[in-house]
């Protein structure tokens, strides 16, 4: 067999891709470190789309409705967010992270603090 990393031949396991765990550790820190740099500019847009949330509603505020004009002089991105759901009357929530915001009029959004603990799909029981 021939490791994914340094091509060198080994022995072992029928399902082993590495000689080594140096180079199993070298496979993973590189790919950590791509995604790192190729996620960078989308990750600062997200995390101010949140802080400029969080500066609106202040540490307690549970829901708050605010013009657009507001956000949109924060310069908040609306196309970027971390994920989305639709409720039961067709409304689309556009969550940044532990926030959430929807089109409440045309010059109306509401926002909110969903305060749930992030817990990725995959690691739900
Ligand atoms: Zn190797």
């Amino acid at each position: 067999m021939k490791c994914k990393v340094c091509n060198s031949e080994f022995v072992g396991r029928k399902d082993k891709i590495f000689c080594s765990v140096q180079c199993k550790n070298e496979y993973h820190l590189t790919l950590s470190e791509v995604t790192k740099d190729m996620a960078y500019p989308l990750d600062r847009i997200l995390h101010r789309n949140r802080s400029i949330l969080l500066e609106i509603m202040g540490p307690k505020a549970r829901k708050k409705h605010v013009r657009r004009s507001l956000l949109v002089k924060k310069k908040f991105q609306f196309k970027y967010l971390t994920h989305f759901n639709v409720n039961s009357k067709g409304k689309m929530y556009h969550h940044i992270y532990d926030f959430a915001w929807m089109e409440f009029s045309d010059d109306e959004v509401l926002i909110v603090k969903t305060n749930k603990q992030w817990i990725p799909e995959t690691e739900k029981a």
